[in-house]
């Protein structure tokens, strides 16, 4: 297998939005997920609309050991650019009660969303992976 800056194990929410920023970054990026398809998390939750952000987010809607962490990353990256995002790929949401917001078609637009953005920093994803063990060593 070639050399990879960064491995990622999940290809979820999480992992592909960090293999998307580290490709931009000018990492090569190997993304393993165990499942056939990638987040399939997303597709399936809120009923296949997924629930992706909420506009009332803020750090006291965390528990943390280090409340500080979630004060900085919400400000680096908010729901208000996230969505913006969403909205220049032409995904609409549609708000709901307490600020949550959802898609307002399916869920796979995001997925489909995920992977371009991934494919065009130059990240590589392997589905069917054998699942990946932590190791003690
Ligand atoms: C019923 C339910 C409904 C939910 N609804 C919402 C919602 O509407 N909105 C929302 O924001 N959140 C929702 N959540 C929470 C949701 O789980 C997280 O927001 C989101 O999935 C987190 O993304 P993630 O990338 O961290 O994890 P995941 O989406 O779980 O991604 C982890 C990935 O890692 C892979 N993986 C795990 N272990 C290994 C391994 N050892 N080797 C290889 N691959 C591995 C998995 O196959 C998976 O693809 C819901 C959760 C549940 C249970």
């Amino acid at each position: 297998m070639n050399d990879f800056d960064v491995i990622i194990i999940g290809a979820g929410a999480s992992g592909l939005m960090a293999a998307i920023e580290a490709g931009r970054r000018g990492r090569s990026v190997l993304v393993l997920d165990h499942n056939p398809r990638i987040g399939e998390k997303i597709r399936v939750t809120g009923g296949g609309h997924c629930n992706v952000t909420n506009r009332e987010i803020s750090s006291g809607h965390y528990l943390s050991r280090n409340p500080h962490f979630c004060k900085s990353a919400l400000a680096r990256f908010t729901p208000a650019e996230f969505l913006g995002r969403l909205a220049e790929h032409g995904i609409q949401v549609q708000e709901r009660d307490h600020g949550q917001v959802f898609c307002a078609g399916s869920a796979r637009a995001v997925v489909e969303w995920l992977e371009r953005e991934a494919l065009a920093a130059g990240v590589l994803i392997r589905t069917s992976c054998p699942r990946c063990r932590g190791s003690a060593g």
